[in-house]
């Protein structure tokens, strides 16, 4: 998407139109993709299927070079895939597919001559903002809102070259908050945040996207970051990639997400001892 000058209107989250969650879903069919030139993995995804409903948070685990951020590369059309394809579905009809992609190296997505303000919403459309019940009269005070919510609330008029790596990831999850992207693609985005913020920032994302019927699916290492934050961990291993267990919460309450973490903890175990390896 071409950066262009952000408009001047605002995000009431509370205003936003919840009907459409679920209603739209993405899936990966039958994904073969790779890098040409690596002699050592050419093939890094075969015939890989996945699918991703709206209201729900995904989170992609697996050992380091498995194909956890290929796999995001080729969901983000980042990386073209050899066979298969990502295909966007919205029962309503009403969303084209957008999407939020947050590399890894989340200083890409950054706009350096921006603003922070800016940042949050660097894009030219306003339609989508208004179809996702933003109102542009009180948009610039939203946005110095979810700055403030996750901290930035002092440095919104500075750039973001200025700010920390925490701040600038914090930053670019903030411009998550606002995003009208149906689906949001994230590797890795609490890698430069302390566990303050991680936890405080996992609630406040977490009510947000699901609220508003967003695809998320997110790449993530620790299993208690990904218990907080999402409804199904999907571990992935294997050479070529391939989904290899699914397991999900069961609710919001903390003993919930205490089960979750264990499970997901007792899954990484078993991972670790062979118990699922496929290779
Ligand atoms: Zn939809």
């Amino acid at each position: 998407m071409k950066p262009s000058p952000s408009q001047e209107g605002t995000v009431n989250i509370s205003k936003l139109d919840r009907s459409n969650s679920l209603c739209c879903s993405y899936a990966a069919r039958r994904i073969c993709a790779g890098y040409p030139g690596r002699r050592d993995a050419q093939i890094v995804l075969e015939n890989l299927s996945a699918e991703f409903v709206g209201g729900k948070i995904y989170v992609l685990m697996g050992r380091n070079g498995c194909g956890k951020s290929t796999l995001l590369k080729v969901l983000a059309g980042e990386l073209h895939p050899n066979a298969g394809s990502a295909d966007f579905e919205c029962e309503s009809g009403r969303h084209s597919c957008s999407i939020e992609y947050l590399p890894q190296d989340y200083r890409q997505a950054l706009f350096p001559w921006k603003t922070v303000l800016e940042n949050v919403y660097p894009w030219d459309n306003t339609s989508d903002l208004v179809e996702d019940g933003f109102d542009l009269n009180s948009f610039k005070e939203t946005k110095i809102k979810i700055l403030s919510d996750f901290g930035l609330g002092a440095v919104c008029n500075g750039f973001p070259y200025k700010l920390s790596g925490g701040q600038q990831q914090l930053l670019l999850l903030a411009r998550s908050v606002v995003s009208t992207a149906r689906v949001i693609l994230l590797d890795e985005p609490f890698s430069a945040l302390d566990i303050i913020w991680r936890s405080l920032v996992s609630e406040h994302l977490r009510r947000d996207w699901r609220g508003r019927g967003k695809v998320v699916i997110c790449v993530m290492h620790e299993p208690e970051e990904a218990a907080v934050l999402a409804d199904e961990v999907v571990f992935l291993s294997g050479s070529p990639m391939s989904v290899a267990e699914r397991i999900h919460r069961e609710s919001e309450s903390k003993a919930s997400v205490k089960d979750f973490r264990a499970e997901i903890e007792k899954m990484i175990q078993e991972f670790a001892h062979g118990e699922h390896n496929d290779a």
